[in-house]
């Protein structure tokens, strides 16, 4: 038995659920006053363009990133019924944020669908969105 036990780290996936946990919160505060970004109903939802699963660099972001503007406010109806209303999610991207911009993203989703979150990185979300 060791004499002074070091703390334990909090496991990976954890902190992955917990800097979505908190991102996810603040996507939700920052567009309840624009409506959901596919249909314009009350948001409800933080919801992806690019999924999380498929693109884990864009699953969240600072507000410097790319992965900021991946994540907006929808409705439960886009978002879960209607897998995300991808195609009128677009159109309210390109409306919200530009044709150029929304290119953007998509080139940069395509070329970097995969990324492995740093225990660090993963402490700066959680704690910039606290
Ligand atoms: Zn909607």
């Amino acid at each position: 038995m060791k004499n002074s036990p070091k703390k334990k780290l909090t496991p990976l996936p954890k902190l992955l659920k917990k800097a979505q946990e908190k991102f996810n919160a603040h996507v939700r505060e920052r567009d309840k006053d624009f409506g959901c970004i596919s249909c314009g109903a009350e948001v409800q939802q933080a919801g992806h363009y690019h999924s999380q699963g498929q693109h884990s660099g864009l699953r969240f972001g600072l507000p410097d990133s790319l992965a900021y503007y991946n994540t907006n406010g929808q409705c439960i109806r886009c978002n879960m019924f209607l897998s995300g209303n991808l195609i009128r999610y677009r159109l309210g991207l390109v409306s919200r944020y530009g044709e150029d911009f929304v290119k953007e993203l998509e080139e940069y989703a395509l070329e970097n669908p995969l990324k492995k979150w740093t225990r660090s990185e993963l402490e700066e979300i959680i704690n910039y969105y606290k």
